[in-house]
């Protein structure tokens, strides 16, 4: 019997599996949701179990999928951080680390930006540009890295 194929497009997490990161050939399944309530998954090729966002950046981080999309569209509306804390209920210094942690996997979160919440070029420019604002100490190699996304986005 041949089972649909599953939408899920997580893909292993354990470095020492076979399948580590391959989307082809993969046999993950959804098992239930862990303390933080996070979707958990299980790879059947080596019984792993992990949850959906680990790898990425936005793992560990304390905010729900949910609130950290609204934090993104916040952003996109370049109020100022204490009108996004306002508006979304999430303490100032938790935008910031979050604004320290965009910075540093730019590449990503602009993918993620485009891909899952569809952003606009233009409002992921925004988005750099009320990053690189509001977001004072950032390591110089996170400057970079935010600065070529704002220049990488063509109009
Ligand atoms: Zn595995």
């Amino acid at each position: 019997m041949v089972r649909p194929r599953s939408k899920n497009k997580v893909v292993c997490q354990n470095n020492s599996c076979f399948f580590f990161r391959k989307e082809q050939g993969k046999n993950i399944i959804k098992k239930g949701i862990n303390k933080s309530r996070h979707k958990q998954y299980i790879c059947l090729h080596c019984n792993k179990y992990f949850v959906e966002r680990k790898g990425t950046p936005l793992y560990r981080k304390r905010l729900s999928e949910r609130k950290i999309r609204q934090l993104c569209k916040e952003l996109v509306e370049k109020k100022g951080i204490r009108a996004v804390e306002r508006t979304t209920g999430i303490n100032k210094n938790t935008i910031c680390s979050y604004l320290a942690s965009f910075a540093e996997h730019a590449r990503e979160i602009s993918k993620y930006l485009t891909k899952d919440l569809e952003l606009s070029t233009y409002e992921v420019d925004e988005f750099w540009t009320f990053v690189k604002k509001n977001k004072k100490n950032l390591s110089k190699t996170a400057m970079k890295k935010v600065q070529k996304e704002i220049s990488g986005v063509i109009h």
